[in-house]
């Protein structure tokens, strides 16, 4: 960076704080906005009420404080049509960035200010500083980009921008690593053109075209990484081909079995439930995969009830028909604890062969590991493992990194983890095989309920195939959801918790999320559950439920709650996911603005898991549109996966990707809405380039891929 004219150690040091540190770094910093010279908003015509941008010189500067105590800079701006006054409140330091002299595109609503028009706290790119002047602005083409600029670093638009322009002059023509063939395809220009036309565009027409190359390539980095990763996994993998009988699939409730059917089988028989046809269909999925030499490595998705369990059991039962052993881990304790309890429920009866007790037969065991358990009975689990007298072992991520072996682990299935990376799979899945007496590599069944959004499932979970359960079991009735937000619309609410629980069924109320700590979130829960039992509730069993509260504590309440004892169980977000009681029909969300929208989707489908309508109330008042929005949507839909594409245009895509886009292979320009046509190109040429031969054949490329991993996974990914 420091061959650059102008960039001295400082500037090194500004641009090294804003993450730029080599010149593809620098390249890859792309314009906000551009101004067309051509095309200058007139002071003169500025409208009232109307957004805009305009561009200026700053020709005086003046700093007061308002009758109330506020800082005020009031800044004039000039333009050959006219002038213009601009004014901040509390906002001191613009003072020192828009000292005279200073050029500036100020972006906001024009008001009215006693008969003279103005902006009050607008968007500001500072485009020349005062003593920017290094760079000569006669050369500049009429389109002007506007860089990110960093106030803190004390870099202004137009020194990135003369950073840029020198960079790329002097690179001269850039390496394209995408074969021509491709580009002609797909009807893309070729690189140099397109930092060129990003950069210094000419024309305002050459900034399209330069983005859609740019946003390939992003894409194209990102799925050529997948691509490379998951052909390592299938080079390296030590696979388990299980036994699978695609009959068992199809039996039905009650048909008659006997015990030397296989597990699978006997499970399916002897269940309440008809499979669904997309459970049915997923499953065909899942066992083909399972009876493949290749490990499995599948999401599961499958909007909340939509029976995901279920498919997850006949996963774990088929490793168990082979004689091994099945994991399942949950994201919390709380929630392992609860899958012990329903899965102890769904497979009692079955039972395994086992040559070492009397009668050669013994129950199925399912046993739970977490922090909690006492040495001994943690001992006695861990014991068990080994020697294969577990089955199956329910627990938190733990289960893999702790000191625990398996004789033969055959299956996992991880439940709503879609906050892990693709790193953190690959990691699973090796400690699964150096776990294992058997020394193989577990089939991975990774499950979600909340709905992604298929081309942001393809960036974040790009590595695992996908199934998808896209019916919910018959005779659900739909979640009625309201937002109350008059105080008769409250008091209904309330009538409504206390009309069904005369009825004979429950309710939840979760309370707000509270900022600061847990403790101090607890507290108000305890409050609030006061606060109802004495008041809105008056007369009903109110239990409370919060993250404070130690194990057993816990699993009591819940187990009030599940048996009726309770009628109401106030809550913090601790229920978030998977708890399951069917007699539940009413929730209760206060501040609901505080939660997000998946998560307030997650909290509804805890309701609506029997036969009677279920009702799922949103309370408060959001401080924001986008917060308004957030629950008309609620309101609006019932279809998880219709929310997810809600949600990701409220939020924008960066909340959606997990860590790995977190770094420098940030997508910066690319939008999976927008660009979706490209993300599927980028994800064909991505596969066919890797299956041809690794990129063996394409140097330049892994030079390129190299920039956006570190020493340790370039190593694995590229070497020969
Ligand atoms: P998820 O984990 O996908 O949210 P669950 O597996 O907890 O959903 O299932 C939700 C509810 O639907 C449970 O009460 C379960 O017993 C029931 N269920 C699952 N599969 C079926 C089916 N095929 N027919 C009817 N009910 C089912
Ligand atoms: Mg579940």
């Amino acid at each position: 960076m420091g061959q650059l004219r102008h960039v001295g150690e400082k500037r090194v040091a500004a641009l090294a704080s804003m993450g730029i540190e080599t010149v593809f770094d620098l390249l890859t910093v792309y314009p906000r906005r551009y101004i067309d010279r051509t095309k200058r908003v007139d002071l003169s015509d500025l409208t009232v009420g109307e957004e805009a941008a305009v561009f200026g010189e700053v020709t005086k500067v003046k700093s007061r404080r308002t009758k109330q105590g506020k800082a005020m800079v009031e800044v004039s701006v000039a333009d050959d049509g006219g002038s213009f006054n601009v004014v901040f409140f509390n906002q001191a330091w613009r003072e020192r960035q828009l000292s005279v002299g200073v050029q500036a595109l100020f972006f906001g609503k024009v008001t009215d200010f006693r008969g003279q028009r103005q902006m009050a706290n607008p968007v500001v790119d500072v485009i020349i500083g005062p003593s920017g002047d290094e760079r000569d602005a006669s050369k500049v083409g009429r389109v002007v980009p506007i860089y990110p600029a960093s106030g803190k670093a004390g870099l202004t638009s137009w020194e990135m921008g003369g950073f840029i322009e020198e960079s790329l002059r002097r690179a001269g023509p850039l390496l394209d690593p995408v074969p021509q063939t491709v580009l002609d395809e797909l009807g893309l220009v070729e690189r140099t053109a397109s930092m060129w036309g990003i950069h210094l565009p000419s024309a305002l027409e050459e900034v399209a075209p330069a983005r859609r190359r740019l946003v390939f390539d992003e894409f194209l980095r990102l799925q050529l990484l997948l691509a490379l990763r998951r052909q390592r996994l299938e080079a390296t993998s030590a696979g388990i081909r299980h036994a699978v009988n695609p009959d068992d699939l199809d039996v039905s409730p009650g048909e008659l079995n006997d015990a030397s059917s296989s597990l699978v089988r006997r499970f399916l028989a002897g269940h309440r439930f008809t499979l669904t046809t997309a459970q049915r269909r997923v499953l065909g999925e899942i066992t083909s995969d399972l009876a493949s030499p290749l490990p499995m490595h599948r999401l599961l998705q499958g909007d909340v009830g939509s029976g995901k369990t279920m498919v997850a059991l006949t996963a774990l039962l088929t490793s168990i028909d082979g004689g091994r052993q099945g994991a399942l881990m949950a994201p919390t304790e709380v929630l392992a604890e609860q899958h012990l309890a329903s899965l102890r429920q769904d497979l009692e009866g079955l039972t395994v062969a086992d040559e070492s007790v009397l009668g050669g037969e013994r129950p199925l065991s399912i046993q739970l590991l977490t922090g909690r358990l006492r040495v001994k009975e943690r001992q006695a689990v861990l014991d068990g493992l080994a020697s294969g007298s577990v089955d199956i072992v329910v627990g938190t991520h733990a289960l893999l990194t702790d000191d625990v072996r398996f004789r033969a682990l055959g299956v996992v299935v991880i439940d709503e983890q879609h906050r892990f990376g693709v790193e953190q799979r690959a990691t699973l899945r090796e400690k699964g095989r150096a776990r294992s007496d058997e020394a193989a590599d577990p089939d991975l069944l990774v499950m979600t309920a909340t709905p992604i959004p298929r081309t942001a499932a393809m960036v974040v979970f790009g590595d695992l195939d996908r199934s998808v359960l896209d019916e919910l079991p018959s005779g659900r009735v739909p979640i009625v959801t309201q937002w109350a937000r008059q105080p008769d619309e409250v008091s209904k609410c309330w009538q409504r918790v206390r009309d069904e629980v005369a009825a004979g069924r429950r309710a939840y109320v979760i309370c707000p999320l509270v900022e600061g700590s847990d403790r101090v979130e607890a507290t108000s829960a305890v409050e609030e559950r006061t606060r109802l039992a004495t008041e809105e509730l008056r007369g009903l069993v109110v239990g409370l439920l919060h993250g404070q509260m130690k194990g057993p504590e816990k699993e009591e309440v819940m187990a009030q709650f599940r048996s009726g004892e309770l009628d109401v169980l106030v809550a913090t977000v601790v229920i978030e996911v998977g708890i399951d009681v069917p007699e539940a029909s009413v929730i209760v969300i206060e501040d609901a603005w505080r939660f997000g929208l998946a998560q307030l989707h997650q909290l509804r489908g805890r309701v609506g898991r029997g036969r009677d309508v279920s009702y799922c109330f949103l309370l408060g008042e959001p401080p924001s549109d986008e917060g308004v929005r957030r629950l008309e949507a609620l309101v609006s839909s019932n279809d998880g996966f219709v929310l997810a594409e809600i949600d990701l245009d409220l939020r924008g895509e960066g909340t959606l990707l997990g860590t790995r886009q977190r770094g420098r292979s940030d997508l910066r320009l690319a939008s999976l809405r927008k660009d979706e046509d490209l993300l599927l190109a980028a994800r064909d040429v991505a596969n066919a380039m890797v299956r041809e031969n690794g990129l063996r054949t394409e140097p330049e490329m892994v030079d390129e891929l190299r920039l956006f991993v570190d020493d340790d996974e370039a190593d694995y990914l590229f070497k020969s």
